[in-house]
């Protein structure tokens, strides 16, 4: 046995026993993901850019709306390489015409538009947060459950109009409750953002590890503030219809580092 340990060892320090990535869970497609886990010494690369590697190994990459369907993984120990090619699913994104929803929110005038800017300021502040401690997380490796159980009303990804007025497209998902219904946490993390905006209403934004964000939006009330910890299925906020809402429902959006990346598919069915 010992023998065969330092045979092992040998072979690790050669680089000739190199492992390719674990998988933890994934789905492959344009707004989807990939978490895994490689030997926590490696350095990654998703294409030309550089992923953050957890303590213990965790990685995570997320696929934007119109990613390319072929994406190339490189984790080099050492000097020794190894390319993982993940295949997406091609998809292909609906209109949606939302309607009743207060015009200021689709034609602001010049205060409400100094307003969003502000709220877009603290929005990319609390998401540059999250990427700079990207590693001191792992809420992103956990089995996500549902914020709250409810029919879908709007999907990720599909083009938007608003009152007629085409508007960019859709970063989320969308489950239509009640006023009032609680909100859980998903997954383990720490609030970064709990503010009232005027496009996204009371916004709560959490932090996941690895880059990862989640934001609740036109909530009619927010239950936490930023630094609270939580931890998967926490009450975070209320259901409502603040901000550029048509009715009661829950803006669920998520972001790898500025990526708008889609909620939904990291529930498992
Ligand atoms: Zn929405």
């Amino acid at each position: 046995m010992k023998q065969m340990m330092m045979v092992m060892g040998c072979m690790m320090a050669s680089g000739a026993v190199f492992a390719a990535p674990q998988v933890i869970h994934q789905n492959l497609q344009p707004g989807g993901f990939y978490v895994a886990r490689v030997a926590p010494d490696s350095t990654v690369k998703l294409g030309k850019d550089s992923i953050v590697v957890g303590p213990k190994g965790e990685i995570v990459v997320g696929f934007d709306r119109n990613a390319a369907l072929k994406q190339v993984l490189t984790v080099c120990g050492g000097q020794n390489c190894k390319e993982t090619v993940l295949n997406l699913k091609p998809r292909t994104y609906v209109t949606q015409n939302v309607t009743k929803v207060p015009q200021g929110t689709v034609t602001p005038d010049p205060v409400q538009e100094k307003r969003v800017a502000e709220d877009n300021v603290a929005t990319k502040a609390a998401r540059d947060k999250a990427e700079a401690g990207a590693r001191w997380r792992d809420g992103f490796t956990q089995d996500w459950i549902l914020p709250i159980t409810a029919p879908t009303s709007g999907v990720f990804g599909s083009r938007r109009t608003y009152n007629g007025t085409e508007r960019s497209w859709h970063r989320g998902h969308d489950l239509a409750a009640k006023t009032g219904t609680p909100i859980k946490a998903p997954a383990d993390g720490i609030v970064r953002l709990a503010r009232d905006t005027f496009m996204s209403g009371n916004l709560v934004m959490l932090d996941h590890g690895g880059a990862v964000t989640s934001v609740y939006a036109h909530m009619s009330e927010m239950d936490v503030k930023v630094g609270d910890e939580v931890k998967a299925g926490d009450v975070i906020g209320k259901v409502g219809t603040t901000g550029r809402s048509s009715g009661p429902h829950l803006h669920w959006g998520m972001y790898w580092k500025n990526i708008p990346i889609d909620p939904i598919l990291w529930v498992r069915k």
